[in-house]
C-alpha cells in the first residue's frame, strides 16, 4: 500500500497522523509534463514516497499534500544516464537530475552495497544503479589498465562459466569489450568476435541483456551481426559516405539492437572544449567543485579534433532515420565528463546530432528504461517510479531547458536539499581556494640528507605505478652537493612490464597532504636541471580528478642540462588543481639512472 492510500484510510477511520513518519505526497499543479515519450501542455501529476498517483490529476488537491506551482514549468522522468562508471561520485548525479544510473563497468562490492540500499528502499538520496559489474575483457584488453585485478576470459568455451559468474555477483546485463587495437599509443588485447557471440549467446541463455562496446565500424557490425543487444559507444572518424552510415543503422534496426553514442566522452576523445559550456552555466555551475571542473575540464585529446566527430552525427543521423533506439549515455568516469551533469551536454549533442529536443528526452527517459527493463522508470504516469525533474520553461523548444531545475525528486523525496547543501560547500570552497605564492626564485627543490623538502606543500617523494597494480620500484639517494652548494637527488628507476601506463618516479606534492589538489596557475614554466644515462623520461603533471597523469618527455643527458617546460604543454591539466608534479622513467620497462636539481616553478612564460 502507498503511503498516501494508508493516510487516506487512517484519515477515514479517525486516526490522527502527527508522529508518524510518513511522507506528505506532493501535487505538483498545472504543469507542462513529458511522460518519457510525449509532450502534453498541462496536467497536474500527484505522487507519494513510492510512485505517481495519478498522472492527470483533477479536483482539490488532497489534504496534507504538499502543492508545487507548475506554471511555466516542465515536469520530466527522472533522467537516466545509459552509460556511466560509478567507481566514485555516488552522490553527484541526483544534483542534476539524474535519477538512474546504467553502469557499463564499475566495482563489484560497490554495485552489491548500492543495490542492497535499493532493495531495502533506502537509497533516496542518490541514484539508483543498474550495473555490468565486470565488463568481459581479454587478458591486457581494455578494462584491464586501471589497476583493478578483474576476470578476463580468452575463448568461447569460458563465455557460459564466465557468465554465470557475472550474474552470480549481481550483475544486471553483459558487457562486452571488442576494442582490437587498443586506444593511443598502448597496444591492447581483445576479445575475438567468436568469444564475443559466446558470451552474448550465454546471457541471452540466462535472460540478460549482453552489450558491446566498439570503437570502429567493423567491430560495430560485428558486434550487432554477432547479436548484441546494444552497441554502448559510436566511434570517431571523418564523415562517413551516406550509404555506408545508413547500412550501418539498418543492420542495427533488423537486429533489434539499440545504440548510446556517448558524444559526451567522444568529444573529449576529439580533444574539443565545447562541453566546458556547462561551466558556464548558471543554473548548473554553482554545484561543482574544484575537483568536478578539473574533471570536466580534462581531455584525453590533446589536440582538438571536431572533424572527428562527423562520424558519430553522421551515423546518429541515419540510426534515428531508420528508428534504431537511440540512447543518451555520457560515459561519466571518463575524463571530461562528469556524473549527473553530462547528461545535459549530451542532451544538447543529440540535438546537434539530428534528434529533436522532444526525442533527446526521450533517449534520457523512456528509451533506456525500455532497452535495459529498468521497469517503471523513466516515464510519468500512475504507478511510475516518483523519479522527477522539475525545470523552468518548456525543453521541448530549448533542449537546455534542462538545466534551470526547480526541482529533483528521487522515490518521492525532494533532492533539493542535497542540491542546497552542495552549493553552500562549493561556495565555501571557492571562497577558501587561493592561488598558491611560489617562493621568490621559484624553487621548489630543497634536497638535503634529513628531508626531501619543498618551498611548500609536503615534499618531494617516491611515486610508482604500485598503487595502481604495477611492479616498477624506485630508489631515492641524496647525492653531494653541487660547487653552487645545490643538492642534487639521484633516481634510479626500474620500470616493470604489465601495466601499459608504467612509471617509475620522485614527485613533488604541491598540497598540505599528498595528491591534495593546489591552485598553481601563479606558475608558467617548469625548470629544473637534469643528467643522467641519455634515456627519454618523462615530466608529469596530474590534476585533481585526472584518471591519469600528462606527460612530457625529457632526455637526461651525461652532462647537467637545464630544461624548460611551459606549463601549457601539460594538455588536459588544470593549472588551478594540480595535485603531483613528477620525474619519471618509463613507460618502457628497464632500469634507469637519473639526476634531478634546481627544481623551479616560474612565473615567466
Ligand atoms: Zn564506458
Amino acid at each position: 500500500m502507498s503511503t498516501f492510500a494508508l493516510k487516506v484510510l487512517l484519515a477515514a477511520a479517525g486516526f490522527t497522523l502527527s508522529g508518524m513518519a510518513l511522507a506528505a505526497a506532493t501535487l505538483v499543479q498545472d504543469v507542462r509534463v513529458f511522460d518519457g515519450k510525449a509532450m502534453h501542455e498541462r496536467r497536474s501529476v500527484l505522487f507519494d514516497d513510492e510512485k505517481i498517483l495519478d498522472a492527470d490529476f483533477r479536483g482539490a488537491a488532497p489534504k496534507d499534500a504538499r502543492v508545487i506551482s507548475g506554471a511555466g514549468r516542465t515536469l520530466l522522468p527522472g533522467l537516466i544516464d545509459a552509460h556511466t562508471h560509478a567507481f566514485t561520485g555516488l552522490d553527484l548525479p541526483l544534483l542534476f537530475g539524474v535519477t538512474t544510473q546504467v553502469d557499463m563497468f564499475t566495482a563489484v562490492p560497490l554495485m552489491q552495497a548500492v543495490k542492497r540500499s535499493m532493495a531495502a528502499g533506502q537509497n533516496a538520496g542518490r541514484a539508483d544503479l543498474f550495473s555490468a559489474g565486470t565488463l568481459a575483457t581479454a587478458p591486457n584488453g581494455h578494462g584491464t589498465q586501471f589497476g583493478v585485478p578483474i576476470p578476463t576470459l580468452s575463448s568461447p568455451d569460458q563465455a557460459s562459466a564466465f557468465v554465470d559468474e557475472r550474474i552470480a555477483e549481481g550483475s544486471d546485463f553483459i558487457k562486452i569489450v571488442l576494442e582490437a587495437g587498443g586506444q593511443g599509443t598502448s597496444k591492447m588485447n581483445s576479445l575475438d568476435v567468436a568469444t564475443a557471440r559466446a558470451l552474448i549467446e550465454a546471457a541471452h541463455r540466462r535472460g540478460k541483456l549482453a552489450v558491446v562496446h566498439v570503437s570502429n565500424e567493423a567491430d560495430a557490425r560485428a558486434a550487432l551481426e554477432a547479436g548484441a543487444d546494444g552497441l554502448v559507444h559510436l566511434f570517431l572518424g571523418a564523415a562517413p559516405d551516406a550509404q555506408a552510415a545508413a547500412s550501418l543503422a539498418q543492420l542495427a534496426k533488423r537486429k533489434g539492437a539499440f545504440v548510446i553514442p556517448t558524444f559526451t566522452v567522444l568529444e573529449s576523445a576529439a580533444g574539443v572544449r565545447d562541453g566546458e559550456e556547462l561551466l558556464a552555466d548558471p543554473g548548473l555551475a554553482p554545484l561543482v567543485d574544484r575537483a568536478g571542473i578539473a574533471t570536466l575540464k580534462a581531455r584525453y585529446g590533446a589536440q582538438a579534433k571536431p572533424q572527428a566527430l562527423a562520424m558519430p552525427k553522421a551515423v546518429t543521423a541515419a540510426l534515428r532515420k531508420a528508428g534504431v533506439p537511440i540512447l543518451a549515455g555520457t560515459d561519466a568516469g571518463n575524463a571530461g565528463t562528469l556524473y549527473g551533469i553530462s547528461m545535459h551536454r549530451e542532451l544538447v549533442a543529440l540535438v546537434a546530432a539530428g534528434l529533436s529536443p522532444t526525442e533527446a528526452l526521450a533517449a534520457a527517459t523512456s528509451a533506456p528504461a525500455t532497452a535495459f527493463k529498468l521497469g517503471q522508470r523513466g516515464c510519468i504516469a500512475k504507478g511510475c517510479k516518483a523519479d522527477l525533474l522539475l525545470v523552468d520553461g518548456n525543453p521541448a523548444q530549448d533542449i537546455k531547458a534542462t538545466r534551470r531545475i526547480v526541482e529533483v525528486w528521487k522515490d518521492g523525496q525532494s533532492a533539493n536539499p542535497l542540491r542546497d547543501a552542495r552549493r553552500q560547500k562549493v561556495a565555501q570552497e571557492s571562497g577558501a581556494a587561493s592561488r598558491q605564492a611560489l617562493p621568490p626564485d621559484g624553487r621548489i627543490s630543497d634536497f638535503s640528507a634529513a628531508r626531501l623538502g619543498s618551498a611548500f606543500g609536503s615534499g618531494w617523494m617516491a611515486s610508482t605505478d604500485q598503487f595502481a597494480g604495477g611492479k616498477s620500484t624506485v630508489k631515492l639517494e641524496v647525492l653531494p652537493p653541487l660547487p653552487d652548494g645545490q643538492v642534487p637527488l639521484a633516481v634510479q628507476a626500474s620500470v616493470a612490464p604489465g601495466l601499459p601506463f608504467a612509471w617509475s618516479s620522485v614527485a613533488f606534492m604541491p598540497g598540505a597532504q599528498p595528491m591534495q589538489a593546489v591552485d598553481l596557475s601563479a606558475a608558467k614554466t617548469l625548470r629544473f636541471k637534469v643528467r643522467g644515462d641519455g634515456k627519454t623520461y618523462q615530466a608529469m603533471l596530474m590534476g585533481a580528478g585526472n584518471q591519469r597523469p600528462s606527460m612530457v618527455p625529457f632526455v637526461a643527458g651525461k652532462e647537467w642540462q637545464e630544461v624548460s617546460v611551459p606549463l601549457k604543454d601539460f594538455a588536459g591539466i588544470d593549472p588551478a588543481a594540480v595535485a603531483m608534479l613528477a620525474f619519471s622513467a618509463g613507460p618502457q620497462p628497464g632500469d634507469y639512472r637519473f639526476e634531478l636539481v634546481d627544481v623551479r616553478l616560474l612565473e615567466q612564460e
